[in-house]
């Protein structure tokens, strides 16, 4: 037997690993499990090249818990080590490793922002057990080799009477860490962990309902036996081929990463590359609607199969973090901090590639099936214009099969916007003016107004619409969006109109300041305006910059505006016969009954109307009407 002192310049490098990684402690499985499954697979390896020769038998490996004597085993039949490897990658690399690990990120813990904590390896191990055994047998023809350490740099290495080839990782569970020796907590690790590993893992076992008999009488019970429980997949989908894959088995794989998701995905993406860094992957487009907000159900992130996180920030594209699925990458740096991820330049052409492999399934979906697509733009119109706003790239694409559905349920690209109605709908400035409502309800009766007039009124509801409306007048040439309840509309109508006033000049300057009296409401700016006689006495309009700025800031962005009160303007309709009426009333009182009530039912029409000025409209409603 040897023992000795690993040579490590900390006194003791244990309590360090214990303190530093408080909080991910359950990590040690991930990498006891990577090991195992690294060891195996290069038992693989060599027997593909002919370096071992025969049957390797079942190469599982086996993760179980012993309570009595409070440890837990990991055991596989891989390459295994002899007790030169042993001392060579356990005592020295191993440790220098995980010293080298510490000494890099002692002062960083507060950047918990890390992904994963790659690099500390088998000494992990020590975050939850006051002492570790290795009983290992290598490939080679070499005696068997048990290696114990308590968790000091002392070890001792002895020969052991193993036979079998593989390697026993023994961890005598500490005491603040038994719940480590809960297979209940095991499998659970295992399932977040190593759900995907290529090699399977049993970890105990279930018991399996055997089918009946056909001839099996009526009251047969049907027979039950133990089986072996496999944690993993070893062959989860993304490693697969696109050609190998049918529908189904997207499907499939979709449901076996998200349990609780009863709702098909839209559709998918199978990432697949190699040069010049190595990804592969399955990307699923879940219905959205207008959620901005996060679901828990997110992008997976797998280093060779290994689970390394689900917050794939600054991996992909932040509009892209709203679809689910699965990226494996080897070639994504873990141990650093997101800033440092985002400068990074392989990690930016990870993140520019998976941008254009989604840029360009959209545009396939569009080019291959407009309905279909028109049909989905409902459930993806946010991921997409959420691109658009954030990712030039993604804009530039997007561009050509973005749609902007109208309210009469048609779909137009931009470039069919321009084709179709740009004639129809210029101002006098020659600026072509796109009309659209957010909300079909509240603004129904602008947009049957704008209708009426032979104008198209797009239907935009999307939470982030503001922004992109922005975006799009700023890229484009001499284009502007405008609410059909807002007030660059009227520059269309009245160029359309050329309506003479039936009011005369001084008629319209007395009427002003009456109405200014009656409603009493500094947010109200009254315009008198001469429009078409069949339109309302009474529109309001608000300010299509003011409103605006006002979304944009509720849904992120910078600004002033947030605390403003909101302005409208209140339009007169001067050839409207209530006008008239109104300016013929003699008497104070009635006139003001007559204006306010007109005045609310713009209101109403608008939502405007609430609290006690609702209470006053009804009971003056009833006075008019009894
Ligand atoms: P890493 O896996 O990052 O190299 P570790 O500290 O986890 O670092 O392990 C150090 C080395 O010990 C491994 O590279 C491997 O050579 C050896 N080793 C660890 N576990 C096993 C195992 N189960 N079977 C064979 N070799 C192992």
């Amino acid at each position: 037997m040897t023992s000795g002192k690993i040579n490590v310049s900390v006194e003791n490098i244990f309590p360090l690993i214990k303190k530093f990684l408080y909080s991910d402690h359950e990590i040690f499985l991930r990498e006891l499990i990577s090991n195992a499954t690294d060891a195996t697979t290069k038992l693989k390896h060599l027997s593909s090249i002919g370096e071992i020769k025969g049957d390797l038998g079942s190469l599982q490996i086996d993760v179980w818990t012993n309570k009595d004597d409070k440890t837990l085993h990991i055991k596989d039949r891989g390459i295994g080590m002899t007790a030169e490897e042993v001392q060579k990658y356990i005592n020295d690399v191993a440790f220098s490793g995980a010293e080298e690990f510490l000494e890099k990120y002692k002062d960083s813990a507060a950047d918990s922002g890390i992904i994963g904590h790659f690099g500390l390896g088998f000494y992990s191990a020590f975050m939850v057990a006051h002492k570790v055994e290795i009983i290992t047998k290598s490939h080679q023809e070499a005696p068997a080799a048990h290696w114990s350490c308590d968790g000091s740099p002392e070890f001792t290495l002895e020969e052991a009477d193993k036979s079998e080839r593989g390697t026993e990782i023994i961890l005598h569970i500490a005491e603040d860490s038994e719940e480590f020796l809960e297979e209940s907590r095991i499998r659970e690790l295992l399932n977040k962990y190593n759900k995907f590993m290529p090699i399977p893992i049993k970890c105990g076992t279930k018991t399996e309902t055997l089918p009946l008999p056909e001839d099996a009488a009526e009251d047969a019970k049907p027979e039950t036996q133990e089986v072996d429980y496999i944690v993993n997949n070893p062959e989860p989908a993304w490693t697969k081929t696109p050609a190998s894959l049918e529908k189904e088995d997207y499907s499939a794989f979709y449901r076996e990463l998200y349990p609780m998701q009863f709702e098909e995905p839209l559709f998918h993406i199978h990432l697949n590359v190699d040069y010049p860094f190595n990804l592969t992957g399955i990307l699923y487009f879940p219905k959205l609607n207008n959620e901005l907000n996060m679901q828990k159900d997110r992008i997976q992130l797998y280093q060779n199969q290994v689970f390394v996180t689900d917050n794939v920030e600054g991996i992909v594209p932040e509009f892209l973090t709203l679809l689910r699925g699965v990226i494996d990458s080897p070639d994504i740096p873990l141990n650093v901090s997101r800033s440092y991820l985002q400068a990074d330049g392989a990690v930016k052409k990870i993140s520019n590639y998976i941008t254009r492999k989604v840029a360009d399934k959209l545009s396939g979906l569009f080019k291959e099936d407009r309905k279909a697509f028109e049909d989905k733009w409902n459930d993806i119109k946010v991921v997409i214009e959420y691109g658009m706003l954030s990712e030039d790239k993604f804009f530039e694409k997007a561009e050509k099969f973005a749609l902007f559905p109208t309210t009469d349920g048609a779909y137009y690209t931009f470039e069919e916007l321009e084709k179709e109605l740009k004639d129809n709908q210029t101002d006098k400035d020659g600026k072509f003016i796109l009309l659209y409502a957010a909300d079909l309800e509240a603004q129904h009766s602008y947009i049957q107004e704008a209708k009426d007039k032979g104008y198209t009124v797009l239907h935009l509801d999307s939470p982030i619409v503001a922004h992109l409306i922005q975006k799009l007048e700023t890229s484009k040439e001499n284009i502007s969006f405008a609410r059909v309840d807002g007030d660059a509309i009227e520059n269309l109508i009245k160029k359309e109109e050329s309506t003479v006033s039936k009011l005369s000049d001084a008629e319209k300057e007395e009427l002003k300041p009456l109405i200014d009296e009656a409603i009493q409401d500094s947010q109200y700016t009254v315009q008198v305006e001469a429009m078409d006689s069949n339109s309302s006495p009474f529109v309001i309009t608000q300010p299509e910059f003011m409103r605006r700025m006002k979304e944009m800031q509720a849904t992120g962005g910078g600004g002033f505006m947030g605390n403003m009160p909101d302005m409208y303007t209140l339009l007169v309709n001067s050839n409207h016969e209530l006008i008239r009426t109104i300016l013929d009333t003699k008497t104070a009182k009635k006139r003001t009954r007559l204006i306010k009530q007109g005045v609310d039912l713009a209101k109403l029409s608008q939502n405007l109307l609430k609290g006690e000025a609702l209470t006053d409209f009804v009971k003056r409603s009833y006075e008019l009407i009894k």
